[in-house]
Parts: structure tokens; C-alpha cells; sequence
């Protein structure tokens, strides 16, 4: 079976859904053959782990107040995922438009609130980011890690490092795992069910440019107030039947 006869709709779908099924069978033929998302997955949580081990090999003895650092650092990590998300990846702006041209025309179009699922393992190269780019984001953290530990303490140095890398990697699997199946281990989770419910409204294009930027703990969206509201959601939902059934003239 070919990957556009694998995805396609049937005949009678409504145009949203065909397009989905083409930008699908597109994208998901773009995966390069030697993609392994095994290996995608390893280099990602290796990042955080070797943060880890070499932050437990680099601390002596930190006290509380140095492990203060650790909450700080969670607050602005969230505040920043809410930031980024809303400007960066469903805004285009040079020179980091690429971030949005994977998330908003990509990841939005494949993945849509009634489709949250991937259908097969490879399709994880179109939900988390590539490993170098969570390397790269622990890599833009490390001056502000060298500058804290070098006039304040080297402890909370390495406690801003660790915290950020484990972040960065928390948000990629968290994220993946409301793109799993919902009957999977992982899946049925019940804070998985709750956290992945929060996702799926943002994934619904009525909706994901206002609501629900948050993708771990939805702290910010609440701080912003950008949690999408029942009533919302319900008048979005209803406006979706009226236009899937013919009025009755
Ligand atoms: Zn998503
Ligand atoms: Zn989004």
C-alpha cells in the first residue's frame, strides 16, 4: 500500500479532513528511511541525562537556599514555554521561522482535535523536536548557567543547567505522550488524560491561536488567563456540527 492510498480519507470527507490526509501522507513521506524514532527518542532523553550526570558530578553540598533555584528556575521555564509557544511557533518571524513552519502548517495540520493519535512510531519525527534542538535550547541556557555560577554560586550554576535541560526534555515527552494512543499504557495515565485534554483543545484550529499555549503544567495559561473556558469550547464545537450538516431549507 502506497502512503497516499495508506491515509486517505474517504471520498465524501469534508475538505479539512482531506487536507489533513494529504499534508499527512506528505509529510510522513518526507521521513527520511533511515529515521529510527527510537534513536530520536534516546538522543532527546540523553540530553537530559547527561545535564544530570554532570551536574551531580560538578555540585558539593548545595543548600536550600541554593536549591531554591531549582522552583525559580520551573517558573520561568513555564512562563517561557507559554511565550514561545504563542510568539514563536504560531507567529512567523525571522530568523526563527522554521519553528513555526514545523508546528503551526506541520504538526497543527497532521495532529487535530478529533486526531491526536500518531499512527505508527515514525510519525514521532513530526511531534518532537529534533535532539539537536533540545540541545541547542540547554545550549542557549548555559551562558546564563556560567554567568550564575561564576558571580553567584557554582551550585546554582549547575542547578540552573540540570533544571533547564530536565525541563526542556519534560515538555518533549509530556507532548509526545498526548500524541499517543489513548488506550496505550502511557495513554490512560489519568494526569496524562487530563494534561493531554488541555492539549487537544489548542489543537483545534478554531482555537490555537488563542488558548492552551501551555504544554506541561498549564501554570502561565492560567497566569494569562488562556485557558480556553467550556462555554468557548461548547460555541466551537457546536459551530463545527452546524457546518458538518446540511440546513434543512
Ligand atoms: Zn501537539
Ligand atoms: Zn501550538
Amino acid at each position: 500500500m502506497t502512503t497516499a492510498t495508506r491515509f486517505a480519507p474517504p471520498k465524501d470527507a469534508p475538505a479539512i479532513l482531506r487536507a489533513r490526509s494529504e499534508a499527512r501522507a506528505r509529510l510522513h513521506a518526507a521521513i527520511p528511511a533511515g529515521y529510527s524514532p527510537w534513536l530520536h527518542l534516546a538522543g532527546t532523553t540523553s540530553v537530559a541525562i547527561v545535564a544530570l550526570a554532570l551536574g551531580l558530578a560538578k555540585m558539593h553540598a548545595p543548600t536550600w537556599v541554593e536549591l531554591l533555584t531549582v522552583p525559580v528556575v520551573l517558573l520561568f521555564a513555564n512562563a517561557f514555554e507559554w511565550r514561545a509557544h504563542k510568539n514563536l511557533l504560531h507567529h512567523r518571524q525571522k530568523p526563527l521561522h522554521h519553528l513555526y513552519d514545523r508546528h503551526t502548517p506541520e504538526h497543527h495540520m497532521v495532529f487535530g482535535y478529533d486526531d491526536m493519535a500518531i499512527r505508527d512510531p515514525r510519525e514521532l519525527k513530526l511531534v518532537l523536536m529534533p535532539a539537536i534542538g533540545v540541545a541547542g535550547i540547554v545550549a542557549m541556557a548555559a551562558p546564563i548557567a556560567f554567568a550564575l555560577g561564576h558571580f553567584w554560586s557554582p551550585n546554582r550554576g549547575w542547578l540552573f543547567l540540570v533544571t533547564s535541560a530536565i525541563y526542556v526534555v519534560a515538555y518533549e515527552l509530556s507532548h509526545m505522550s498526548y500524541h499517543l494512543a489513548e488506550d496505550s499504557f502511557i495513554g490512560r495515565l489519568s494526569l496524562v488524560r487530563v494534561l493531554r485534554e488541555h492539549h487537544r483543545r489548542h489543537h483545534h484550529p478554531k482555537l490555537m491561536q488563542k488558548w492552551n499555549f501551555n504544554v506541561t503544567i498549564p501554570l502561565f495559561d492560567w497566569v494569562h488567563r488562556s485557558v480556553v473556558s467550556k462555554e468557548v469550547l461548547e460555541e466551537t464545537l457546536e459551530h463545527d456540527r452546524r457546518e458538518k450538516t446540511p440546513r434543512d431549507e
